[in-house]
Protein backbone atom coordinates (compact mmCIF):
# COMPACT_ATOMS: atom_id res chain seq x y z
CA UNK A 1 0.00 0.00 0.00
CA UNK A 2 1.51 3.21 -1.12
CA UNK A 3 1.46 6.36 1.27
CA UNK A 4 -1.78 8.15 -0.94
CA UNK A 5 -3.56 4.57 -0.33
CA UNK A 6 -3.98 4.80 3.17
CA UNK A 7 -7.50 5.69 4.25
CA UNK A 8 -7.23 8.68 6.87
CA UNK A 9 -10.74 9.81 6.80
CA UNK A 10 -11.13 9.56 10.87
CA UNK A 11 -8.32 12.17 11.07
CA UNK A 12 -11.69 13.98 10.62
CA UNK A 13 -13.14 13.03 13.96
CA UNK A 14 -13.38 15.46 17.09
CA UNK A 15 -11.91 18.16 18.38
CA UNK A 16 -8.34 16.40 17.72
CA UNK A 17 -8.20 13.05 16.15
CA UNK A 18 -5.44 10.24 17.79
CA UNK A 19 -6.96 8.21 15.12
CA UNK A 20 -6.45 7.99 12.23
CA UNK A 21 -7.38 4.66 9.93
CA UNK A 22 -9.57 1.99 11.63
CA UNK A 23 -11.58 -0.37 10.16
CA UNK A 24 -14.61 1.50 10.39
CA UNK A 25 -13.53 4.75 8.53
CA UNK A 26 -17.03 4.33 6.87
CA UNK A 27 -18.39 6.01 9.92
CA UNK A 28 -16.81 9.57 8.81
CA UNK A 29 -19.01 9.03 5.50
CA UNK A 30 -22.27 8.66 7.18
CA UNK A 31 -21.10 11.55 9.71
CA UNK A 32 -20.84 14.42 6.50
CA UNK A 33 -24.31 12.91 5.42
CA UNK A 34 -25.83 13.81 8.62
CA UNK A 35 -26.01 9.98 9.87
CA UNK A 36 -24.54 8.97 13.40
CA UNK A 37 -24.10 5.11 12.97
CA UNK A 38 -23.11 2.14 14.89
CA UNK A 39 -22.15 -1.83 13.58
CA UNK A 40 -24.16 -4.97 13.75
CA UNK A 41 -23.47 -7.99 13.28
CA UNK A 42 -24.87 -10.20 10.79
CA UNK A 43 -23.96 -13.22 12.76
CA UNK A 44 -25.85 -12.77 15.73
CA UNK A 45 -27.47 -9.02 15.54
CA UNK A 46 -25.39 -7.72 18.64
CA UNK A 47 -25.39 -3.75 18.02
CA UNK A 48 -22.32 -1.34 18.40
CA UNK A 49 -21.52 1.98 19.32
CA UNK A 50 -19.17 3.50 18.79
CA UNK A 51 -19.15 1.14 15.54
CA UNK A 52 -17.02 -2.46 15.45
CA UNK A 53 -15.48 -3.90 12.79
CA UNK A 54 -15.00 -7.19 14.60
CA UNK A 55 -17.96 -8.98 16.90
CA UNK A 56 -16.79 -9.58 20.64
CA UNK A 57 -19.65 -11.79 20.92
CA UNK A 58 -19.48 -14.36 18.10
CA UNK A 59 -16.13 -13.10 16.46
CA UNK A 60 -17.50 -12.44 13.18
CA UNK A 61 -16.36 -10.04 11.24
CA UNK A 62 -19.40 -9.38 8.88
CA UNK A 63 -20.80 -6.18 9.85
CA UNK A 64 -23.92 -4.03 8.54
CA UNK A 65 -24.11 0.09 9.63
CA UNK A 66 -27.27 1.17 11.57
CA UNK A 67 -28.22 4.53 12.09
CA UNK A 68 -28.76 6.29 15.74
CA UNK A 69 -32.17 7.55 15.50
CA UNK A 70 -35.62 8.34 17.82
CA UNK A 71 -34.87 9.15 21.69
CA UNK A 72 -32.67 7.74 23.91
CA UNK A 73 -32.82 8.01 27.71
CA UNK A 74 -29.62 10.07 29.76
CA UNK A 75 -28.32 6.65 32.09
CA UNK A 76 -25.46 8.60 33.49
CA UNK A 77 -23.13 11.18 32.68
CA UNK A 78 -19.98 13.21 34.37
CA UNK A 79 -18.91 16.63 33.70
CA UNK A 80 -15.19 17.17 33.11
CA UNK A 81 -13.19 19.99 34.53
CA UNK A 82 -10.36 18.15 33.13
CA UNK A 83 -9.36 16.87 29.41
CA UNK A 84 -7.10 14.88 27.92
CA UNK A 85 -3.99 16.98 26.07
CA UNK A 86 -5.91 18.45 22.99
CA UNK A 87 -9.74 19.09 24.63
CA UNK A 88 -8.47 22.08 27.06
CA UNK A 89 -10.45 24.45 25.34
CA UNK A 90 -13.91 22.57 25.55
CA UNK A 91 -13.75 22.10 29.32
CA UNK A 92 -16.03 21.70 31.16
CA UNK A 93 -18.10 19.34 29.29
CA UNK A 94 -20.84 16.49 29.80
CA UNK A 95 -19.64 13.44 28.62
CA UNK A 96 -22.52 10.38 28.61
CA UNK A 97 -24.34 6.82 28.23
CA UNK A 98 -27.47 7.44 26.51
CA UNK A 99 -29.96 3.84 26.51
CA UNK A 100 -31.58 3.78 23.05
CA UNK A 101 -33.28 -0.06 23.86
CA UNK A 102 -31.34 -2.37 21.61
CA UNK A 103 -27.51 -0.47 22.43
CA UNK A 104 -26.03 2.33 24.10
CA UNK A 105 -24.24 5.29 23.02
CA UNK A 106 -21.12 6.87 24.30
CA UNK A 107 -20.58 10.36 23.36
CA UNK A 108 -20.74 13.96 24.62
CA UNK A 109 -23.71 16.01 25.59
CA UNK A 110 -24.16 19.41 23.66
CA UNK A 111 -23.17 22.28 25.15
CA UNK A 112 -26.29 24.37 24.76
CA UNK A 113 -27.79 22.17 27.22
CA UNK A 114 -27.53 24.23 30.36
CA UNK A 115 -25.90 22.15 33.24
CA UNK A 116 -29.22 22.52 35.47
CA UNK A 117 -31.36 21.08 32.74
CA UNK A 118 -29.39 17.46 32.73
CA UNK A 119 -31.26 14.95 34.52
CA UNK A 120 -30.66 11.28 34.52
CA UNK A 121 -33.81 9.76 32.34
CA UNK A 122 -33.99 12.99 29.92
CA UNK A 123 -34.81 12.39 26.66
CA UNK A 124 -31.92 12.72 24.20
CA UNK A 125 -31.16 12.41 20.54
CA UNK A 126 -27.37 12.16 18.85
CA UNK A 127 -26.70 14.70 16.20
CA UNK A 128 -24.09 15.33 13.61
CA UNK A 129 -21.81 18.73 15.22
CA UNK A 130 -19.51 20.74 13.14
CA UNK A 131 -16.70 22.01 14.69
CA UNK A 132 -15.18 25.63 14.38
CA UNK A 133 -11.89 24.25 12.99
CA UNK A 134 -13.62 22.19 10.16
CA UNK A 135 -13.30 18.81 12.13
CA UNK A 136 -16.67 16.41 12.99
CA UNK A 137 -18.19 14.62 15.90
CA UNK A 138 -21.27 14.04 16.83
CA UNK A 139 -23.09 14.98 20.34
CA UNK A 140 -26.54 14.38 22.35
CA UNK A 141 -29.38 17.27 22.13
CA UNK A 142 -32.65 17.30 23.71
CA UNK A 143 -35.14 15.14 22.10
ZN1 LIG B 1 -21.73 -11.44 16.45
Amino acid sequence: MSKKDIDTRFNKFGTISFTSTTKVNDFIDKLEAGKVSGTNCKGCGAMYFPPRADCCKCFSSSMDWFDISGKGRLVTYSKLEYAPIGFENDLPYCIAVVDFGEYKAFGRISGDIADSEIKEGMELKAVVNKLPNGQINYVFEKA
